[in-house]
């Protein structure tokens, strides 16, 4: 009995997809699996997919987001990414990531992004299209490294581009098996080769050399303070999505029961990787007590003897920085490092420190959530402040008092706000609104979709189709 090798199978599929929906002008495609062993053939071959896909149609397009999606939704797929996330880069967990990867792949904004903006008068009619970059080189985090590549390809393909990756080097082997069966996917819906692609070796090396190539049109880069500042430093158009620091205020008008839960939701959600989760509290003196009462009651644990809250700090903050190795472990296997035996369901470890110490400074990225007594919402607002760094990253707020939670933003002027809720509310997990795992904070384009990775293109007819 003959065999027919996969390649076929896609081919066929590809030919079926092309034959069933007739209108596409899309050239026909080989498989690829879209990584390449240096930056140069990665980016080449990415501007001559984007090229074929100048001639694909926006029903096209559509199909393409949805193929993605497809891919990221299948529940074995959610699985093996949270899975293979975590055991590749020690960090986070499986529940949580699925969640993440879930929420990018139902929640981002595909080509109903893209408004087109008009005039027409008796000179004519004149439109503003969102229109591609071309290539485009996005630059993934450690900590939410499968969830941002979704969430870019669909809103970079959306928008008509293709995209080089540039993964963080400890997320390698799971970056390389979405982009293989990406690929594999677009190209059975019919979309040219190579519109997602990466290289054999992620490295800094090999980022700089993406940032510099003459095809890169623009560069996305979702990371921390370094590699914002590579990219903003290029010479080229780019997004920096950076770190953040999100505070957590607690006035004594909120509702303390749920703020509790809310902050421990948040704050051990993926083990504290998102950029957006609480990073400490600032709780008023009258509430404190209570808050922290109710947060043991969801979760949280309470260091309270000084020597061992210190003997943490040892542990987990070196200088100005997170140590690494802690980075994203979860509440027990943080504690038992320092000798204490966590209850059954902590997940979140909680200690009151004063303002000055490291674990409100430091963007810990752990479940070690410091919690800080003030005196009054006033104090509060100035410590949240100063503790998000000018980030424009995130903040929480619990509270009943509109005039204060109004003040609190126009103080810390951050991209995300959320009032009443766990942060990921913030990101469309449980809020309104659409996901996105990359916010721009220090160059503004908040949370960015489609219409952000793309040129705004003016196109003049004078004289005719004012029909008024
Ligand atoms: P990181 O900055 O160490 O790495 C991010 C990416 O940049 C990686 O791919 C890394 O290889 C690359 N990189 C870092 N420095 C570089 C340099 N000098 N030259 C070339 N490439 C470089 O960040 P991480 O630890 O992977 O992720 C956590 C950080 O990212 C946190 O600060 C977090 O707040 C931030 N973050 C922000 C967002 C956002 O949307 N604003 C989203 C996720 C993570």
């Amino acid at each position: 009995m003959s065999t027919i090798s996969a390649e076929t199978v896609r081919q066929v599929v590809a030919e079926v997809v092309r034959q069933v929906v007739g209108a596409s002008s899309c050239p026909p495609a080989t498989v690829t699996d879209g990584i390449f062993p240096d930056m140069d053939s990665a980016i080449v071959a990415a501007d001559t997919a984007w090229r074929a896909y100048l001639n694909c149609t926006m029903k096209d397009r559509a199909r393409f987001v949805q193929a993605i999606r497809d891919v990221a939704l299948v529940p074995e797929h959610l699985e093996f990414m949270a899975r293979s996330t975590v055991e590749e880069t020690g960090m986070g967990n499986v529940p949580d990531k699925i969640a993440k990867n879930r929420a990018v792949a139902e929640l981002t904004p595909g080509t109903e992004d893209l408004v087109t903006e008009a005039w027409s008068g008796d000179a004519g009619l004149t439109t503003v299209e969102i229109s591609p970059f071309g290539v485009i080189g996005a630059i993934t985090p450690t900590t939410n490294p499968t969830e941002t590549i979704i969430n870019n390809g669909i809103g970079m393909l959306a928008a008509g581009n293709a995209v080089v990756f540039s993964p963080h080097p400890r997320a390698t082997k799971v970056s390389h098996w979405l982009i293989r069966k990406l690929n594999h996917a677009l190209v059975a819906a019919g979309a040219p080769p190579n519109l997602i692609v990466t290289v054999t070796e992620p490295s800094i090396e090999n980022t700089n050399a993406m940032m510099q190539h003459k095809l890169v049109r623009l560069l996305v880069a979702t990371g921390g303070p370094g590699i914002v500042k590579a990219v903003l430093s290029s010479g080229k158009k780019a997004i920096g999505a950076g770190a953040g620091n999100p505070p957590a205020l607690v006035d004594a008008t909120a509702d303390i029961e749920k703020a509790a839960k809310d902050i421990v939701d948040g704050a051990s959600f993926d083990n504290n990787l998102p950029c957006t989760a609480e990073k400490e509290v600032l709780a008023v003196a009258s509430i404190t007590d209570l808050l922290k009462f109710e947060m043991l009651k969801n979760g949280a644990y309470e260091l309270r003897d000084p020597a061992l809250i210190e003997k943490l700090a040892a542990l987990v903050v070196d200088g100005r920085h997170a140590v690494t190795d802690w980075i994203g472990k979860s509440a027990p296997s943080i504690l038992k490092a320092i000798g204490v035996d966590a209850p059954v369901g902590t997940r979140l470890i909680i200690a009151e420190v004063p303002f000055e110490h490291p674990f409100v400074r430091v963007e810990l990225m752990m479940p070690v959530l410091p919690i800080v007594r003030v005196k009054d919402v006033e104090q509060g607002m100035d410590y949240a402040v100063i503790a998000e760094h000018g980030n424009r990253h995130t903040a929480i707020m619990h509270s009943t008092d509109v005039n204060a939670l109004t003040r609190m933003a126009k103080r810390i002027q951050t991209t995300i706000f959320v009032k009443n809720g766990p942060s990921y509310a913030g990101i469309g997990i449980g809020g309104e609104g659409y996901c996105s795992f990359t916010i721009a904070g220090p160059t503004g384009e908040g949370l960015t979709s489609a219409r952000t990775f793309a040129r705004r293109r003016r196109c003049v007819l004078v004289g005719g189709l004012n029909v008024r």
